[in-house]
């Protein structure tokens, strides 16, 4: 969850549209397309419509994630970025790259030339060849105009409408649950993301550097998610990772290795230790703005709270929202929201949230002496009966910490007693406590002699499956020789 307010209509309905509108203007359209070759029937943009629509995307990308990244790093994925985008076969688009703050490993474009990296990507590559090869990938997108080959539903999208919402029948629900303001980026096809692969090896080669660096990523974020796959509960991996966005079929690897044997490049640009000194210290997983999860509580250090979950529920943290499952079917959304008339929060749960809906239970409590209220009612969660529980908890005058449950109705009495033990454990963090609740982050290590996979897995501060954590964050598939004297990257508090 970030340091920022429920930005509700954020996908409105009104910006889709207008995509819907330039689409269709262009479908008439025909030509071919410098990069590939191919006779494109789809909208091709005049430049400054495409920069428009880009802007307009990239807005909402900024608004979901919170504040790109800046300093060192950004200043590193730009100057990388532009070596690959210096010779293309678009100069009508001027490339801007920017880090986004998540611990997901991601990457993507929207036209106009915007061109985005996680930092949970940045965290997993190894050498600057590689991080090089997935801006590459990423221009071939731009350049092959594969945006505007897509429908007109916009690029980025949120999540379906949320499921406590639309069960609760309440349309303030709806609008506010953390669920629905998810980003969503569409996929590329199979035959698109090959041709990306295969012009973001060109522009690999042109710019001098190693071309087989993309086929390395590539294996180094098949790895990394059946390793997620193994680490129940982390939330890398999930939502919209690079694999959502750019599929990754069996044979992908070994098409971009056998592209990269095509192109001969002398004495090709690798840059692992620089590349490695520019991400040492870098955040690794949840950043204080956006807040951790340790065991079943949260804790945001940057807003001054922490709260638990009953044991078992499973929190996924997202920009907006923390999102919790547990495996009795119950889910809860954590997120915030505002109210400019400074009402008191039974009024606010009545008036506010609820949008005048009459509820006939509510109720004013005290939350470690902050002010508060609660209100439940029926509703369904898929099509079976279950209670909607809502809290509500003033943290400043007319600002809101929110809890909603859609709670079916055959859970048990304990259980209800513990979700109660969430609500009343919201509170605010001591000054000490926030000094002592820090971010994970990369660090570098040296290899000595005699050092191997178990000795330097051993310095990671992970709890579960450090050898292989180590192996996967370092690129070590298949060759796990550990080279003394050569630098390494730990997890480490
Ligand atoms: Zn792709």
């Amino acid at each position: 969850m970030k340091t920022l307010w429920n930005k509700e209509g954020l996908f409105s309905k009104k910006a889709f549209g207008l995509l819907g509108v330039i689409g269709l203007l262009g479908v008439a359209a025909c030509s071919v397309n410098p990069a590939t070759g191919d006779r494109q029937f789809t909208a091709l943009l005049p430049a400054d419509r495409e920069a428009a629509i880009g802007a307009q995307e990239h807005a909402k990308v900024e608004a979901t994630f919170g504040k790109f990244m800046t300093g060192p790093i950004s200043d590193y994925v730009s100057r990388v970025g532009a070596k690959v985008a210096a010779n293309t076969e678009r100069s009508d688009v001027q490339y801007k790259f920017f880090v986004i703050d998540s611990p997901i490993v991601n990457a993507f474009a929207v036209p106009g030339g915007y061109i985005y990296v996680s930092r949970g990507l940045l965290n997993l590559a190894n050498t600057e060849a590689e991080l090089a090869g997935v801006l590459a990938h990423e221009v071939g997108h731009i350049t092959a105009r594969h945006a505007a080959e897509r429908d007109s539903q916009g690029f980025v999208v949120g999540l379906g409408a949320a499921i406590i919402g639309a069960a609760a029948n309440a349309p303030g629900v709806s609008q506010a649950a953390g669920l629905g303001s998810e980003l969503y980026i569409k996929s590329y096809s199979r035959g698109q993301e090959h041709e990306s692969d295969y012009l973001g090896v060109r522009y690999l080669a042109r710019a001098g550097y190693d071309p087989m660096a993309m086929a390395d990523f590539l294996r180094s974020l098949d790895a990394q998610t059946k390793l997620d796959a193994r680490l129940a509960g982390k939330k890398t991996g999930e939502g919209a990772n690079y694999f959502s966005t750019h599929p990754v079929t069996a044979d992908r690897v070994i098409q971009a290795t056998q592209k990269a044997q095509q192109v001969s490049v002398e004495r090709p640009i690798v840059r692992r230790d620089e590349f490695l000194q520019q991400i040492n210290g870098l955040v690794y997983g949840d950043s204080a703005d956006q807040g951790f999860i340790r065991g079943n509580k949260f804790y945001h250090t940057a807003l001054g709270f922490t709260f638990t979950m009953p044991q078992a529920a499973r929190m996924v943290n997202s920009p907006t929202a923390v999102n919790t499952q547990h495996p009795n079917g119950t889910i809860i959304v954590f997120d915030m929201g505002k109210d400019q008339s400074n009402s008191d929060p039974l009024s606010y749960i009545k008036n506010v949230w609820l949008r005048n809906k009459d509820v006939a239970n509510g109720e004013s409590i005290t939350v470690n002496g902050m002010r508060g209220a609660t209100a439940a009612f029926t509703g369904t969660i898929q099509g079976k009966a279950a209670t909607i529980r809502l809290v509500a908890i003033e943290w400043r005058p007319g600002e809101f910490f929110r809890f909603q449950m859609a709670i079916p109705k055959n859970v048990s009495s304990a259980f209800m007693d513990e979700l109660k033990t969430t609500t009343y454990s919201f509170r605010r963090l001591s000054e000490s406590e926030k000094q002592s609740i820090q971010p994970k982050k990369i660090r570098l290590v040296t290899a000595r002699s005699g050092d191997s996979v178990a000795s330097l897995a051993a310095q990671m501060d992970v709890d579960e499956l450090k050898e292989d954590q180590f192996k996967v964050l370092n690129g070590l598939i298949g060759n796990t020789q550990i080279i003394s004297g050569r630098l390494y990257k730990i997890i480490s508090d």
